[in-house]
């Protein structure tokens, strides 16, 4: 596809967690552990007129979908504040400082004075209904080998809590998450095409990561992408957690935009039809309506003219036409829609479909589509389907937010937020950064993963150098390289704790440990094959020097023992060529009278000698 000449507009959002030590605006730990929840509170969110007194789209959908907000509590990782019962604390002076660095990084202006702001959240994700947000770096500048970009702004930001469960009633979230630092780095609208926006998501990821304080891990970094084409509409997919293919994603938003405007002119524009035909369904056999029926829910028709054979064409990947509707219907809170585009036989719903199809005077090229639920929701998601098929025949492509599937398609997931949303945070005051700071920043910029990778490569070759730099232990490597083996050092926090880490609890190591270890092989009192002994004791509660002085202390008391047991088997050489392996229990008692060890060890290190001899 010729990018430039479809008119390609995309800016992302990359949204990078901080591995600081606490919490954004309290003072809980920002590491979390895999617990259960201790506790939990509920909330109801109303749809509530914003400053401008308009009401916000989102909010209102929001509010029809799910009323009610469950808040799991974990002890370790929240306070009061999570759960807005006492004011946020004043902003961690370690996440600030990382994102200033990272601001600086790309050469980005930071503000003199930076306000934290209430943006306002309407699905439920921060109990407070707003996420704290500052801007702390404007205007940088970036560039790739495709080109450069603008880097709009720097914000860092509370995270919002997990999804839990979603449900048709109520919202369940993970409070453990919420305020954990979140730098999030927008571009313009400048990229050139979807290689380009991929080139820009990693770099952006690479210069994060470089400041060290980035979170790792599975849902730690994500992207906004924001898309459109001449004649499509800016379209915010969110949340996409899959960086290495991005440009598959953007290509195919692309594509979906593109068939819908060129089905759009094919079309000739017709007048949809919508009623509720409840009547005709009252004695169907198909279980499903028959259920909804019972409970006083009602069947909603469209006809859309001239979209026969054409509900299941594709329009991006594997996704067809159909879909378009169906996740209209779906955010209203119903289960999908049948339409006579699909096997109705299926359903046992032939005969309904014909009187619907008669009463709406359908020609073979219509497609009658239902919708049946409870009453309400079913109207709500017929005219909501109503509204996005109109669109079809105009080849309108509606503004909206999209959420990325496995397949890199995306889905409808609500109208895109209002804009005026941010109000300032009163309860913590505005940080002034004076020069000299800005200054002191300069002089401590990182150094790039990718300057380092290239530096580490003549240390330790190419590929220890590749994955220490990819990991979060690269700090440590750091720390450890000059005064020990790099080779070794690089090998033990990648391979060896990778390999340590699937059975013991690791984490619970800390650098001094790691010192000891690096000590105790450094003057041998350990070997490489006691490292696993010593991290599975010390993880399991023991002190790293004194496990590694009882490893030494073993060591010297085995070579007693051997010095003792070839001193035996000299003596009584004659019965060992006689008897053979049999004289093992005889000669156990004369190695036992000399030395004072456990009989256990003493018969290993017997056996092992004496098969030597024997052999
Ligand atoms: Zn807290």
């Amino acid at each position: 596809m010729d990018y430039e000449e479809l008119g390609f507009k995309c800016g992302i959002e990359i949204h990078q967690q901080l591995n600081t030590e606490e919490k954004l605006f309290c003072n809980c730990p920002v590491e979390l552990e895999d617990e259960a929840a201790d506790a939990n509170v509920e909330r109801y969110l109303r749809a509530v007129a914003g400053e401008s007194g308009e009401k916000d789209e989102a909010a209102e959908q929001a509010a029809r979908r799910s009323q009610k907000f469950v808040y799991n509590y974990y002890s370790r990782n929240n306070c009061l504040v999570e759960i807005d019962e006492e004011p946020p604390h004043s902003m961690d002076e370690e996440a600030l400082e990382t994102a200033l660095t990272f601001a600086r990084m790309v050469d980005a202006n930071i503000p003199a004075e930076i306000q934290v702001m209430r943006k306002m959240v309407v699905d439920g994700s921060n109990t407070s209904g707003f996420q704290r947000t500052a801007m702390v770096g404007l205007d940088g500048k970036l560039e790739t080998d495709s080109g450069k970009v603008t880097i709009d702004d720097i914000e860092l930001e509370e995270e919002s809590a997990g999804v839990h469960e979603r449900t048709q009633e109520e919202a369940v979230y993970d409070l453990n998450r919420l305020g954990v630092p979140l730098v999030e780095v927008g571009t313009d609208a400048s990229i050139k095409n979807p290689e380009h926006a991929r080139e820009v998501a990693e770099e952006i990821g690479m210069l994060l990561r470089s400041t060290g304080k980035a979170r790792r891990g599975l849902g730690t970094i994500r992207q906004d992408v924001n898309v459109s084409i001449d004649g499509g509409s800016r379209v915010e997919i969110k949340g996409f957690q899959d960086v290495e293919n991005i440009d598959k994603l953007i290509e195919l938003e692309v594509r979906r935009q593109k068939n819908l405007i060129d089905l759009g002119k094919e079309l000739e524009k017709q007048e949809i039809v919508g009623d509720n035909v409840t009547h005709h369904f009252e004695d169907t056999d198909n279980h499903i309506v028959s259920t909804v029926l019972e409970n006083d829910g009602a069947v909603y028709a469209l006809k859309l003219p001239g979209l026969t054979g054409k509900m299941k064409q594709n329009i991006s990947g594997e996704r067809y036409l159909a879909k378009e509707l169906v996740d209209y219907a779906k955010a209203e809170g119903v289960q999908g829609i049948l339409h006579t585009d699909e096997d109705l036989e299926n359903y046992g719903l032939v005969e309904e479909f014909g009187k619907v199809a008669e009463d709406f005077r359908k020609e073979d090229e219509d497609v009658i589509a239902v919708i049946a639920a409870e009453e309400e929701k079913a109207k709500a998601a017929a005219q909501s389907v109503q509204k996005r098929a109109e669109m079809i025949y105009t080849g309108e492509i509606p503004e909206e937010t999209r959420a990325a599937e496995q397949n890199f398609t995306t889905s409808y997931s609500r109208p895109l937020p209002g804009s005026a949303r941010m109000y300032p945070e009163t309860d913590i005051p505005s940080i002034r950064i004076e020069d000299e700071e800005v200054e002191e920043i300069d002089e401590n910029l990182p150094r790039t993963l990718e300057e380092r990778e290239k530096q580490y490569r003549e240390e330790i070759g190419g590929e220890l150098a590749s994955q220490i730099v990819g990991s979060e232990r690269l700090g440590l490597f750091e720390k450890f390289k000059e005064n020990y083996d790099s080779k070794l050092v690089a090998n033990f926090f990648t391979n060896t704790l990778a390999q340590l880490e699937k059975e013991y609890r690791v984490k619970s190591l800390g650098e001094q440990d790691f010192r000891a270890i690096f000590e105790g092989l450094k003057s041998e009192d350990i070997a490489k094959d006691d490292i696993e002994e010593v991290v599975e004791r010390v993880a399991s509660g023991e002190k790293t020097e004194e496990v590694i002085e009882d490893i030494a202390e073993k060591k010297a008391s085995e070579d007693d023992i051997r010095e003792a047991v070839r001193e035996v088997l000299d003596e009584k050489s004659d019965m060992v060529e006689e008897q053979g392996m049999h004289s093992q229990g005889a000669l156990m008692g004369v190695v036992m009278a000399r030395v004072e060890a456990s009989g256990d060890q003493v018969s290993e290190i017997l056996q092992k000698e004496l098969q030597e001899r024997v052999d």
